[in-house]
């Protein structure tokens, strides 16, 4: 398949280890900020093809495992209503909030879709007058113009019984927040690709220049992830913090301006909660005060009650780089994908579920 396996040439791979081989001369630690990359990096064992002063860290941008546990409690309550038809997209479905999930509460009744894009769910309240759609809109930059469109459009067609429950991140704070954070030990980043498609890197330069550190906006593929490792070690070798782009075959330094006017159209920055780390300022979106009316929240008047994370749960420190899955106490016995306990064991692209997955059982074993 065209731009997928010429990036998965087992050649170009070996060659591109060896050059990070050849290039390192002391220990790294770099993050991966996409659940995405996490996944691959576990699928394709590119960690194992590292040299052993490389440490892979895991990053928060998985944006099932970030979405707290107070908005799928509210996603579970505004669903059970019996006028109510609730669209999501299907990987929401099985995530558990404090008693139940989405999933359960369709089998006992909920009227749960699962839907493809947004729009599928502003076409629903437009063929069923009579009920209220609501939308679960979470993820980080990437489906924020989607889920903007679906609110431009219902107002456009003056819809009244359509609105969106938000829970919208954005990558660049939650950057700061971790090299901020006292016990930090990322020293590169591999940027999100998908992100950087929409909004470009313009954001992330005075980032890596106020903390020195190199950001290499990468993709997903193997090759892709091991030509961005390349590029963040040459830059710590040679003593540079810029921003490069890996992923030029889709990322732009200035992103999609269409995109980015219209997720500034309908959404406004807001301090977001993330799950397992907690509040980020000006991490988040909300809709604008022009299209309160489709704010699910305000519609049924629910407030935001205090939820319990599992004490045991170190997912925090694990989405913020200062441990790994096998850390966890929890880690495949009493946590597992089909039990979770925390965030990055609920989602596929969770740190732990892709450990869990791909059978990386100790800290080091991936080096073994
Ligand atoms: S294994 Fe489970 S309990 Fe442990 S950090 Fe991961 S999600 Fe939390």
């Amino acid at each position: 398949m065209k731009f997928v396996d010429e990036y998965r040439d087992p050649r170009l791979a070996a060659g591109l280890a060896r050059a990070i081989r050849e290039t390192v001369t002391r220990p790294w630690t770099i993050m991966e900020i996409c659940g995405g990359q996490t996944h691959s990096i576990m699928k394709f064992g590119i960690d194992q093809l590292l040299p052993p002063e490389i440490e892979l860290l895991h990053g928060p941008g998985c944006p099932v495992c970030v979405t707290p546990l107070e908005i799928l409690d509210k996603a579970i309550a505004i669903a059970s209503r019996p006028e109510v038809i609730f669209c999501s997209f299907g990987d929401m479905l099985r995530v558990p909030g404090s008693a139940t999930d989405l999933l359960s509460a369709k089998a006992a009744g909920a009227d749960v879709r699962i839907v493809y894009s947004p729009l599928d769910a502003v076409k629903i309240a437009q063929a069923n007058p009579e009920k209220q759609v609501v939308f679960l809109a979470v993820g980080f930059e990437t489906t924020a113009p989607a889920n903007a469109m679906a609110v431009y459009q219902a107002s456009r067609a003056g819809l009244g019984n359509f609105s969106v429950l938000v829970s919208h991140v954005l990558v660049p704070p939650a950057i700061e927040a971790i090299l901020s954070s006292p016990g930090n030990r990322v020293q590169a980043f591999l940027a999100a690709g998908h992100v950087c498609t929409v909004m470009g890197y313009l954001e992330y330069e005075p980032i890596a220049a106020k903390y020195r550190t190199p950001i290499v906006v990468t993709g997903f593929e193997p090759a892709d992830i091991l030509q961005g490792i390349y590029m963040c070690v040459r830059q710590l070798e040679e003593g540079r913090a810029e921003v490069e782009n890996q992923y030029a075959r889709s990322v732009r330094r200035e992103g999609n301006i269409p995109a980015q006017d219209l997720i500034k159209k309908v959404f406004e920055i807001r301090p977001r909660k993330w799950r397992g780390i907690g509040e980020i300022p000006a991490s988040g979106l909300g809709l604008r005060e022009e299209f309160a009316a489709y704010d699910a929240e305000r519609r049924f008047e629910l407030t935001a009650a205090g939820v319990e994370e599992s004490s045991v749960c170190i997912s925090g420190l694990i989405l913020q780089g200062r441990q790994k899955p096998p850390d966890c106490p929890a880690f495949g016995t009493i946590c597992t994908p089909e039990r979770p306990l925390g965030a990055t064991m609920v989602s596929s692209e969770g740190a732990c579920a892709a450990y869990y997955r791909y059978g990386r059982l100790r800290t080091g074993e991936a080096k073994a």
